[in-house]
């Protein structure tokens, strides 16, 4: 018997293998179908100042996949990252997402809130993405200010300086950005005080031992200073309990996203989030807890 061959055979009919690649190629033309036919949906968690004052929401994306159930996010968008679909989901974040900052524009109580929503790499990376969100902007007719653009550190890798570019092409129309996930990617004091940043966004890895663990207690305070010292502002996100949120005050972080004020809402329990109208025990027609 070949011995070559019946390598490339038997990675081929390994019944590990081989449900492995059926399942990802079920998930895909499921996710293609799903983008098809928009089925999915924002949920929306709010981002507080202070102690209760709600001034915006992270706009995270939900798949309610009609026999899957609840599709989380970390099982499709690595996916969809790898197989371009994160173009055409991305597109419908943003649209969606403008969408909902013109309904709230109309009514003072949400009018000066804003949305930020999620950028792959991949997204940013395709030559027309400046073009893709000043389209969309242009069209839903938005306050781009209103608009943040979380992006990672992952997209450094490649060329900062066409970052760069990108980045003050859309911040010259208005639009805002935070670094997601901070700390966790590779980190350059160089190239972060070159980018036209509006925010860091201390990673929740270091938001949930920081009360006893003294690293992640360091970490958090260097990622606070190096902010202010930047002129930047910080937001932490994970917060789940009142000691990590009286300890980032501590630190001189005013920011927070997480349980303890929390979970993504839909946008309906959103508003009445925010308008104050959430009672303990009724369902705010968030996310259950796990
Ligand atoms: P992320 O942008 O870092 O979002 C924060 C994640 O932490 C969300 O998970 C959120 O539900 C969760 N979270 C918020 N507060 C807490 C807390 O107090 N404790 C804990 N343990 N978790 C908390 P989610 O919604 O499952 O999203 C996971 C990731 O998927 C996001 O991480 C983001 O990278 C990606 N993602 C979500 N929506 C989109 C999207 O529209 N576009 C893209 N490109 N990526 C998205
Ligand atoms: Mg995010
Ligand atoms: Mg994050
Ligand atoms: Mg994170």
């Amino acid at each position: 018997k070949a011995k070559g061959a019946g390598r490339n055979n038997a990675r081929f009919f390994d019944p590990v293998m081989q449900s492995i690649i059926l399942n990802r190629l079920a998930l895909e033309r499921d996710l293609a179908e799903a983008i098809r036919l928009e089925q999915f949906t924002l949920h929306y968690q709010p981002q507080i100042f202070g102690t209760d004052r709600v001034v915006g929401a992270e706009a995270l994306i939900r798949w309610p996949h009609p026999t899957r159930g609840m599709v989380s996010p970390a099982d499709f968008i690595p996916l969809a990252e790898e197989n371009g679909q994160i173009l055409a989901i991305g597109e419908w974040v943003l649209k969606t997402a403008c969408a909902q900052l013109i309904a709230w524009a109309g009514r003072p109580e949400f009018a000066d809130l804003s949305i930020a929503v999620n950028v792959s790499a991949r997204q940013f990376r395709e030559p027309n993405f400046v073009e893709t969100v000043v389209k969309t902007v242009n069209e839903t007719g938005v306050n781009p200010r209103m608009l943040k653009l979380e992006l990672t550190e992952s997209l450094m890798v490649v060329s900062v300086q066409e970052v760069i570019e990108k980045m003050t092409l859309l911040r010259e129309r208005g639009l805002r950005f935070s670094l997601d996930d901070f700390g966790t990617g590779y980190s350059s004091m160089a190239y972060l005080k070159r980018l036209p940043l509006e925010q860091l966004k201390i990673d929740q890895s270091f938001i949930r031992d920081l009360l006893t663990d003294p690293n992640d207690a360091a970490i958090a305070r260097a990622i606070v200073d190096l902010a202010h010292s930047l002129g930047l502002e910080v937001i932490a996100e994970g917060v789940e309990t009142q000691e990590q949120q009286d300890f980032l005050i501590g630190l001189g972080c005013y920011m927070f996203q997480g349980y303890l004020f929390s979970r993504p809402l839909t946008a309906d329990a959103f508003e009445a989030f925010v308008l104050g109208r959430f009672f303990a025990g009724v369902s705010p027609g968030g996310e259950d807890s796990p």
